[in-house]
């Protein structure tokens, strides 16, 4: 029983250490929309939570798993293609040569450029 009880101290710390590790890298809220700003007009909102294609010609914006990411973009630089999939509230994907870019949001749109 003695050791029972050590142990669960022990177990209570090691909780309580993760916890807090945890709760230091787990700052970024996860975000709910996108908004996609083309010439720094929004031109459309999508909701992270559904697999969506949507195509802007230019390039195509896909929508899977709750992130979201560029792919066939017509851009010689490809930087936005390149860019990791963003899911979290306030990252982006920013394309220079066409002007567009893509930006995470929560529940509130309060994420004006
Ligand atoms: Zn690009």
């Amino acid at each position: 029983m003695k050791y029972k009880t050590r142990n669960d101290i022990i177990l209570v710390c090691i909780l309580a250490v993760l916890a807090s590790i945890i709760f230091l890298f787990l700052p970024k809220e996860k975000g709910e929309t996108l908004l996609i700003y083309k010439d720094g007009i929004l031109i459309t909102t999508l909701n992270l939570n559904s697999d969506a294609k949507y195509d802007m010609e230019i390039l195509e914006v896909i929508i899977e798993n709750g992130k979201a990411y560029v792919t066939n973009a017509a851009c010689p630089d490809k930087v936005c293609e390149n860019t990791a999939p963003i899911k979290n509230k306030g990252e982006s994907i920013i394309c220079v040569p066409q002007k567009i870019v893509l930006k995470i949001a929560g529940n509130e749109f309060d994420a004006v450029i």
